[in-house]
């Protein structure tokens, strides 16, 4: 598996230098694109690396299957109410459909869907992004995993379209608190840095039955393993969904720090990272690397 996964590593390099950081968050724009990182953890708790695996980077949208999980946990199925379960066909912060939709998000995948999804952790906990960042060390084992400040005031400072979308929500009865604490705690999320070790093992819940790391521990049931995983797939890569499911068919999650997450049911997580990204915002080289990882993991055809 380690070498295997330093062949997919020199393999993906091939793609650096196509794409761009993304710089709509000035504190982002400032990453090396040249960066790679694979990370994989396995089932049965094996740990193997490539490349920039360590270093940790912010996880943006990728914090958003943190906050489902969460909410999922808290407000069950009335979650739906909230927001919908459906691919939008349209960027992750567009806010087209919003309005005509009654301030109701499509998925909670889209940048309005975490924002609802946020609303609902800052009812249910008195400090939801602390939670959320407590859950996060517990998950990957790492004590040490921080809501990078620098990112937080950037967003913050930078957030028109995401306030946007959460005034809209608020006429439409569709925020119960107030605009700017939701917006922080979303934003707080999005801020979190870690890394591709950090968040395969984190995430491993999603391939291990709702299993968190190491045995014993059940952090959700596997029927919401199975929905989170299904939500993945069709909202994960946002208006890429459908390219990315045809192409490595794995449940995913990108985040515009570069990262995506992948989920092999049964298996292990893989986690890729490099930063520079394609007009629907997800990391153009650690596509590459799981679109690898994917087509390794069969096994070949028997001979004819
Ligand atoms: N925090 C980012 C935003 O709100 C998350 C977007 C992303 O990673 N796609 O715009």
């Amino acid at each position: 598996m380690q070498r295997w996964l330093e062949d997919i590593h020199a393999r993906a390099r091939t793609r650096l230098g196509r794409g761009r950081v993304a710089d709509y968050i000035p504190a982002l724009a400032r990453q090396d694109p040249a960066r790679l990182g694979i990370a994989v953890y396995t089932n049965a708790g094996e740990r193997y690396v490539a490349g920039d695996a360590e270093t940790p980077f912010s996880i943006q949208s990728i914090a958003k299957v943190l906050l489902l999980t969460l909410a999922l946990r808290t407000h069950g199925e009335a979650l739906w109410q909230r927001v919908g379960l459906n691919p939008s066909g349209m960027p992750f912060n567009s806010l087209a459909l919003l309005e005509a939709e009654r301030g109701k998000p499509r998925n909670p995948f889209i940048n309005a869907g975490a924002i609802a999804v946020a609303d609902c952790l800052v009812s249910a906990f008195v400090t939801p992004d602390k939670h959320l960042r407590d859950v996060a060390r517990r998950l990957a084992g790492n004590a040490s995993i921080l809501i990078d400040d620098e990112v937080l005031a950037s967003e913050w400072q930078h957030r028109a379209r995401n306030a946007a979308a959460a005034y809209l929500m608020k006429a439409f009865g569709n925020l119960d608190n107030e605009v700017d604490e939701v917006l922080r705690t979303y934003f707080s999320c999005c801020a979190l840095a870690m890394s591709c070790r950090d968040l395969a093992i984190a995430l491993s819940f999603l391939a291990s039955d709702g299993h968190a790391r190491g045995p014993g521990e059940r952090f959700v049931s596997p029927g919401l393993t199975r929905r989170i995983n299904a939500i993945m797939t069709t909202c994960g890569m946002y208006d890429a969904a459908g390219d990315f499911a045809y192409r490595v068919g794995l449940p995913a999650k990108s985040g515009v720090g570069g990262g995506i997450v992948a989920v092999v049911p049964g298996r292990m997580t893989v986690c890729a990272w490099s930063p520079a990204l394609d007009d629907s915002g997800n990391s153009v080289a650690a596509q590459h690397a799981l679109e690898l990882f994917a087509e390794e993991l069969d096994p070949p055809p028997p001979d004819a």
